[in-house]
């Protein structure tokens, strides 16, 4: 299988898109904004450094991101390929994964641009609940992504919690870190030819759809 890297503005359907992956390949998922609210759940040096960098929406460091991806993508179950989903993010993260790829005889893959617009990324974030049991996205702004019975996860029974990055001023924040620290791995993966794009729909499976072309492609 081919590894994947999610290139896209926050709240443009990278968490779902990648499950929805993992279901249908058995992709192994790998996100950093997860990893680091495990840090901070486990009250760990690097969860401390990060937490208030994410509660505004900024950037944490690239040398404890490219730490946290080399100690990840070198576990078993990445052996037959995943999905970055949030890394790369910035173009010096981009050239300590290329480094640390050819050191490990890796491949690069493929790179998947989400296209989506700013105000329904926004609507959608500002929406969004987590299982914080599973990690289960779910969003009352979308009827196939609301929960069975309202706040609850379908699969655990917990209650769902909104991020803390996911209010309105934290978004636009975001989007500006990425706008102008993200996008320039637009061009940088365009000129290397490995750049797919495909656009986010209101609905998730027409977006997997899009996806899964660009995959088998
Ligand atoms: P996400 O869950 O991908 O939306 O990431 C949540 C937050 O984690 C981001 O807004 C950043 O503060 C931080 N983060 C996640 N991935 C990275 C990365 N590759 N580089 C820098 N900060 C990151």
């Amino acid at each position: 299988m081919k590894n994947i890297i999610f290139l896209a503005p926050p709240a443009a359907g990278k968490g779902t898109l990648s499950e929805m992956l993992v279901e249908k390949y058995g992709y192994c998922h790998i996100s950093t904004g997860d990893l680091l609210r495990e840090e901070i759940k486990n009250g760990t040096e690097i969860g401390k450094q990060a937490e208030s960098l994410m509660k505004d929406g900024k950037f944490v460091s690239d040398d404890v991101i490219i730490e946290l991806i080399s100690n990840r993508i070198t576990k078993k179950d990445c052996e037959n390929g995943y999905i970055l989903d949030g890394f790369p993010r910035t173009l010096n993260q981009a050239l300590k994964y290329d480094e640390l790829l050819s050191k490990l005889n890796k491949d690069l893959g493929v790179v998947i641009y989400i296209d989506i617009d700013k105000q329904l990324a926004m609507n959608r974030a500002c929406s969004r609940i987590t299982c914080p049991k599973c990690g289960r996205i779910y969003n009352k702004y979308s009827n196939e992504m609301k929960p069975k019975q309202e706040g609850m996860c379908d699969d655990c029974g917990v209650l769902l919690t909104q991020r803390a990055d996911d209010s309105e001023q934290t978004f636009i924040n975001r989007f500006d870190e990425y706008v102008n620290k993200t996008m320039p791995l637009y061009d940088y993966y365009k000129n290397k030819g490995v750049l797919k794009v495909i656009k986010s729909h209101e609905s998730k499976y027409e977006t997997f759809d899009e996806a899964i072309k660009v995959i088998e492609d």
